[in-house]
C-alpha cells in the first residue's frame, strides 16, 4: 500500500536527507525508485524505507537491483505514465496524524479547524467517487484550494504534498449546528460549546461523522443513555464509548500492550474490552447490558479532539447513527428529517460521505487483533490470496454480510454491509456492489453464493444475468475464508462453529467437523440435530431451544425440573414448545452451536428472550473464569450428544452451585468435544492441520483454550485475525472455492 499515504513524498525527504540522487515514481503496482549514490548510504536508505515508511503503507517486498551507473541530478517525483485500468489500490481512512493535531493549536488558518489532514493522515475511502485518486474525484472537488493550501500541495518538501482532502477554515468544509431543523451557526467554537454542555447535561445529540452518522451521550447518564436507546429504538445492543485518551480510558476498563496498539493504530477501531469493577465515577449500566465487555474507541476525527477539549465528561457513547437494523446514515438531508426532532443537537458538515462505513471491531486474543466488523480503517485495502480470483464476484450470506470481489490475487472484501432484511439494506448492498466493481474495474465472469437457494445474497446474485454460478455450502466456506487468508491450500480439519448455514442435507448446519479442501468438503462429524420449536423465533428466544434440549433428554419429566426457566417464561409456554415439537409443526432441525450455547444459557437463567443477537452466549461467556477446570461429560461420535451434559449441569443447578464454575465446566466440555473430535480425524486421515472458523468462535475463552490444547498436542491450528470468522468472512471462502473450482474446471 503505497498510494494515497504520502508514501512519494516520504521518499523523496529520505532521499534527499541523504543526499541521494534519482526519481520516484508510482506504476499500477508498486513504486519504483532510482537511487544514485554510495553503496554504503543506498544501504541505509533502503532500512530507513522500511523503518520510518508512513504509518497507514505497506511494504510487501523491496526488490534492489544494481544497474548501470547513470547521471542524475537531484531527487525528483516523476509523474506516473502507467497508469491503466489496472490501478489500484485505495487507502482506508486514517486517524488525524500527531502533526495535525498540532497544527490545530497554532495560530494560522488551521487554528481549531476541524478537517485538517495531510499526506499522513485524513479521509480516504469514504470520500473516494473513482480512481485514480485526485481531488476532483472525490467529494473534496467542490471545494477549490486557497492560495496558501494550493502552495503547500505543491512542495514537494510540504507534509502537504499532493495531499488530496487538504483544506483550511479560509477553504475547505465547516460544521453546521442545526436547531429546529433549521441552521444556527457554522461558527465552531459555538458549535463545540453548545455541543459539549448539550452532552455534560446528559442531552443527546447526533453528529456527523466520517463515514456516516453518530449518536451521542454522556457515558456517565443512565438516563441519557435510555435516552439515546429509544431515539434508536435499539433494545439492548450494548454501545461503544469514546473516551478522552488512554489515560481516562485505564481508570474503567483493562487494557493490555496488544490492545493498547490497536486503540492507538491509525485504524482507530472500537476495541472490545474488560471493563475494571467498582471504577468510579461508574460508567452507565445500560450502556453495556451488564455484561463484563466494552467496545471502546479513541478519538481519530479532528473534530472529536475538539470536542473533547470542550467536554467535561472523560467519555461518550457514540454509536451509529440509524435506527435498529437499517445502514447507518450518511446524508444530511436523511439524517435531519429522521433524528432532528428525536434528539437535543444535530451537527452536520459540509463535505460529502461518498462510501458508508461503520467503524470497525476488533478483540484481541492470544495476543493477536481479531476484526470482528471491518470496515472503516480497514476496507478497502486488499486481502492478498495465493490463487487467481481474477472476475470472481462472491456475495456472501445474509446476515453480517460483506461481498467480495477478485482482481488477480487480490481479494477486495467490502465494509461491513449488515443485516440483509431490511430495504435500506438490501439497497446499499446492491449499490456497494455495483460501486465496488466500478472503482476496481472489475466486470464479473464468475459468481459465488451460498447453498441457502432463499438468502437475499442468492437471489441478488440472480440479477446478473447468464453468468455461471458457484454454490459453496456455507460452513466450507467458513473454513476457505480461514483457509485464504493464511494462504492454505490443502487437505485440512475444518471445525465450523456458528449459528445457522444451510445444509446440503436441507437442515440447519453449525456444528461442523470437516475434512476439507478448498474445493470440496466431507462433514464428518456434527451435534445432535435438535428441533427449532418456532422456526427462525428459536433465534431470538433462547428458552425455545432450551425446552427442545431438556425435553429431549427429560421427556415428560422436564415439568419436574425446578428450573428458574420455567417461571420466567411460563409453562404454558412451555407446554405449547413441547406440542409442536411433539407434532413437528414449525420445527426444522439444528445442530448449530450457538443454539446449543442459547439453550445452556437459558437453562442458567441467564437469557430467555434476546434483547440483540448472541446476548445468550455472550452472558455465558462473560461468567466464564480462567482457571476454573473441570468439565461435564458427553458422547462423542459421528453425532455428538450433549444429553449427559445437559443432566449434569441440571444437577449442578439443582445444587446451588456458582454459575461462574458452571458456565466455565460447559466452556471446557465443549473445548473437549473438539479435541477429542479432532483427534479422532486425525487417527483416520492422517491430517494435523486444524482451521477454526465460525462466529462461536469470537468467543475470547473458548477459541484461546482450544488453540491451546491444540496445539499442546501437535496440531497446527489455524484462526481469524484480519479476517472476521464470524459471516462478514464467508464472501472470501466463497471467493476462494470458486477459484479452486474454475483452476479445475468445476464451473
Ligand atoms: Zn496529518
Ligand atoms: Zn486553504
Ligand atoms: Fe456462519
Amino acid at each position: 500500500m503505497v498510494q494515497g499515504v504520502g508514501f512519494r513524498p516520504f521518499v523523496h525527504r529520505i532521499a534527499t536527507r541523504e543526499g541521494l540522487d534519482g526519481w520516484v515514481m508510482n506504476t499500477n503496482e508498486n513504486v519504483i525508485i532510482r537511487i544514485s549514490g554510495a553503496s554504503a548510504t543506498i544501504h541505509r536508505f533502503v532500512v530507513s524505507l522500511r523503518e520510518e515508511a508512513p504509518a497507514a503503507s505497506m511494504i510487501e517486498d523491496i526488490d534492489v537491483r544494481e544497474l548501470e551507473p547513470e547521471t542524475i541530478a537531484g531527487f525528483s517525483i516523476r509523474h506516473s505514465h502507467d497508469v491503466s485500468d489496472d490501478i489500484t489500490e485505495i487507502s482506508p481512512d486514517i486517524a488525524v496524524c500527531d502533526e495535525c493535531l498540532g497544527d490545530m493549536k497554532k495560530t494560522g488558518t488551521r487554528l481549531d479547524y476541524a478537517f485538517v489532514n495531510c499526506t499522513n493522515c485524513g479521509p480516504r475511502f469514504t470520500i473516494i467517487r473513482d480512481l485514480p485518486y485526485d481531488r476532483d474525484k472525490t467529494t473534496m472537488q467542490p471545494f477549490a484550494m486557497c492560495p496558501e493550501c494550493h502552495r503547500e500541495y505543491e512542495t514537494i518538501t510540504d507534509r502537504r504534498f499532493h495531499a488530496q482532502p487538504t483544506a483550511c477554515s479560509v477553504c475547505g468544509p465547516n460544521y453546521e449546528l442545526y436547531a429546529g431543523g433549521a441552521m444556527v451557526t457554522a461558527d465552531i467554537r459555538v458549535i463545540l460549546h453548545q455541543l459539549a454542555s448539550c452532552l455534560d447535561q446528559n442531552g443527546t445529540a447526533l453528529i456527523k461523522g466520517l463515514g456516516g452518522m453518530h449518536l451521542a451521550c454522556n457515558a456517565f447518564s443512565e438516563t441519557a443513555v435510555a435516552k439515546l436507546r429509544s431515539v434508536k429504538r435499539r433494545d439492548g445492543k450494548p454501545f461503544a464509548v469514546m473516551f478522552r485518551d488512554l489515560a481516562s480510558l485505564r481508570q474503567f476498563a483493562m487494557v493490555d500492550q496488544a490492545e493498547e496498539q490497536s486503540l492507538r493504530s491509525w485504524r482507530r477501531p472500537i476495541v472490545l474490552l474488560k471493563l475494571k469493577t467498582g471504577a468510579f465515577p461508574a460508567m452507565a449500566g445500560n450502556v453495556n447490558a451488564g455484561l463484563g465487555l466494552l467496545g471502546v474507541m479513541l478519538p481519530y476525527m479532528p473534530f472529536h479532539h475538539l470536542l473533547f477539549s470542550y467536554l467535561d465528561t472523560p467519555a461518550i457513547v457514540l454509536t451509529s447513527g440509524n435506527f435498529s437494523r437499517e445502514p447507518i446514515l450518511t446524508g444530511n438531508q436523511a439524517a435531519l428529517s429522521s433524528f432532528a426532532p428525536l434528539v437535543d443537537a444535530v451537527i452536520l458538515h459540509n463535505r460529502d460521505i461518498f462510501n458508508r462505513t461503520d467503524d470497525s471491531v476488533v478483540r484481541v486474543f492470544g495476543g493477536i487483533e481479531r476484526v470482528l466488523r471491518r470496515s472503516r480503517g480497514y476496507v478497502p485495502a486488499p486481502v492478498r490470496t495465493a490463487m487467481n480470483t481474477g472476475g470472481i464476484l462472491a456475495f456472501g450470506a445474509e446476515l453480517t454480510n460483506c461481498f467480495c470481489i477478485g482482481k488477480g490475487k487480490k481479494a477486495f472484501l467490502s465494509q461491513h454491509i449488515g443485516d440483509l432484511q431490511g430495504l435500506e439494506t438490501t439497497e446499499f448492498y446492491e449499490e456497494t456492489i455495483a460501486r465496488f466493481l466500478k472503482l476496481f474495474r472489475m466486470k464479473p465472469e464468475l459468481l459465488a453464493v451460498d447453498l441457502h437457494p432463499d438468502y437475499i445474497s442468492t437471489r441478488t446474485a440472480m440479477k446478473y444475468g447468464d453468468l455461471p454460478v458457484v454454490r459453496v455450502q456455507h460452513h466450507h466456506a467458513h473454513i476457505a475464508s480461514c483457509m485464504a487468508e493464511h494462504h492454505l491450500d490443502e487437505r485440512v480439519i475444518g471445525v465450523a462453529f456458528d449459528g445457522t448455514g444451510y445444509g446440503d442435507d436441507g437442515h440447519t448446519w453449525g456444528s461442523e467437523f470437516l475434512v476439507c479442501d478448498l474445493l470440496d468438503f466431507t462433514r464428518i462429524s456434527h451435534f445432535e440435530y435438535l428441533p427449532m420449536p418456532g422456526g427462525d423465533r428459536a433465534t431470538e428466544e433462547p428458552w425455545r431451544m432450551a425446552v427442545s434440549l431438556l425435553y429431549h433428554v427429560y421427556g415428560d419429566d422436564i415439568f419436574k425440573l425446578g428450573l428458574p426457566l420455567f417461571d420466567q417464561v411460563g409453562k404454558e409456554k412451555i407446554r405449547m414448545a413441547v406440542a409442536m415439537i411433539d407434532r413437528k409443526i414449525n420445527c426444522p432441525l439444528t445442530s448449530g452451536a450457538g443454539r446449543l450455547f442459547d439453550a445452556v444459557a437459558a437453562v442458567m437463567g441467564l437469557c430467555h428472550t434476546a434483547s440483540f443477537q448472541a446476548e445468550g452466549p455472550m452472558r455465558l461467556e462473560s461468567l466464564v473464569r480462567e482457571g476454573i477446570g473441570g468439565s461435564y461429560p458427553f458422547n462423542a461420535g459421528e453425532t455428538i450428544s450433549f444429553a449427559r451434559t445437559i443432566r449434569a449441569i441440571a444437577d449442578d443447578l439443582a445444587a446451588g452451585l456458582d454459575l461462574k464454575i458452571i458456565a466455565s465446566k460447559f466452556h471446557n466440555t465443549i473445548i473437549s468435544v473438539i479435541f477429542e473430535s479432532v483427534k479422532t480425524i486425525r487417527s483416520h486421515y492422517g491430517i494435523s492441520k486444524v482451521v477454526l472458523s465460525g462466529g462461536v468462535f469470537q468467543n475470547k475463552y473458548l477459541l484461546e483454550g482450544t488453540a491451546t490444547l491444540l496445539r499442546e498436542n501437535s496440531f497446527d491450528v489455524y484462526t481469524h485475525a484480519s479476517i472476521p470468522a464470524n459471516d462478514g468472512g464467508i464472501a472470501l471462502g466463497q471467493l476462494a472455492v470458486a477459484s479452486k473450482r474454475r483452476d479445475h474446471s468445476c464451473v
